[in-house]
């Protein structure tokens, strides 16, 4: 193959330029989100396997920009994280999450939120106290939350995210670890934090209708998990057959579009009528 010539190098820079102008431009547009009202949450329903009920929910984050339109999260999140701004979004997304509880209380809903944190919540040493505070404020029990915390954010420093979890834990928060097998996490480790479930990452889920070496590690975590007398957490549950699957090798609880999408709080509402048939 030739060389690139003069006029691909050109396109290469145009896209570099393009990307890095984007990061730019969302980096600052996202300090504006909440108060253009851009943000929302969205709720997925977790069904319990043994029950067959849903009683708890994820709450994920959309961003909806006034010109370049929906954003996702894998993106703003990950640019929110490296620019500083997740404190702000975690805030924001913690008042949304208690001013819905709050409300689903009020009217006999009852449900569990799981809010998603990122490692940078955990290094602000005020972060429990804030959540403890909102929590309060809100007149909501600790029990209706949990939080997920990613495989790869504990264990990039669990001796210093240790104490925010402890403190998490003591107001008798749940707590998850999310994406598991995609870290690098040793069993020791795990062992030594305070945490109730785990969440396995949907890339092993996803094919399991396939046997092979996904379903060998989504069985031997199950076993692991419960022999830790962890709560196991399935994620990325796409039909029947990984439904049927975990439900078979006793997984407790089960989250994918199978089941449902993340819908926004009326839909949900309405799901849920709809499958409890009320
Ligand atoms: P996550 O916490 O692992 O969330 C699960 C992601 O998988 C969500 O993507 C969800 O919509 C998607 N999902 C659910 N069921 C299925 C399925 O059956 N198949 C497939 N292929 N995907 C499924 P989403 O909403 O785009 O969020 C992506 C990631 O962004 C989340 O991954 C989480 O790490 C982050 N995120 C979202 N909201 C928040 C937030 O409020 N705070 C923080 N810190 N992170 C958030
Ligand atoms: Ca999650
Ligand atoms: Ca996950
Ligand atoms: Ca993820």
């Amino acid at each position: 193959d030739a060389a690139p010539g003069p006029e691909r190098i050109a396109v290469y820079q145009a896209q570099r330029d393009q990307a890095y102008q984007r990061r730019i431009r969302l980096a600052r547009d996202l300090r504006y989100a909440a108060q253009y009202k851009e943000l929302s949450a969205v709720y997925q329903p977790k069904l319990d396997l043994a029950s067959g009920e849903v009683r708890q929910v994820e709450a994920l984050m959309r961003w909806n920009h006034s010109e370049l339109g929906p954003i996702s999260p894998d993106e703003f999140i990950t640019l929110a994280e490296q620019t500083g701004s997740i404190g702000m979004l975690t805030q924001w997304m913690m008042a949304a999450v208690a001013s819905q509880l709050r409300n689903w209380i009020e009217r006999g809903i009852h449900l569990q939120v799981a809010m998603n944190i990122s490692a940078r919540d955990l290094d602000d040493p005020q972060f429990p106290q804030r959540i403890e505070k909102m929590l309060q404020a809100q007149q909501i029990s600790p029990d209706y939350l949990a939080l997920e915390v990613t495989e790869s954010a504990v264990m990039t420093d669990p001796e210093r995210n240790l104490s925010s979890l402890r403190a998490l834990r003591d107001l008798g928060i749940e707590l998850a670890v999310d994406d598991y097998g995609t870290g690098y996490s040793s069993l020791a480790t795990l062992k030594s934090l305070p945490v109730q479930d785990l969440k396995i990452d949907k890339s092993f889920v996803l094919q399991l209708a396939e046997g092979g070496d996904d379903a060998v590690i989504v069985k031997s975590t199950i076993e692991l998990a419960h022999n830790m007398g962890l709560k196991v957490i399935a994620e990325g549950i796409e039909n029947s057959h990984s439904l049927n699957w975990l439900k078979e090798r006793h997984c407790d609880v089960a989250q994918g579009y199978f089941i449902s999408r993340p819908l926004a709080v009326a839909d949900l509402e309405r799901w849920l009528d709809d499958t409890r048939g009320s």
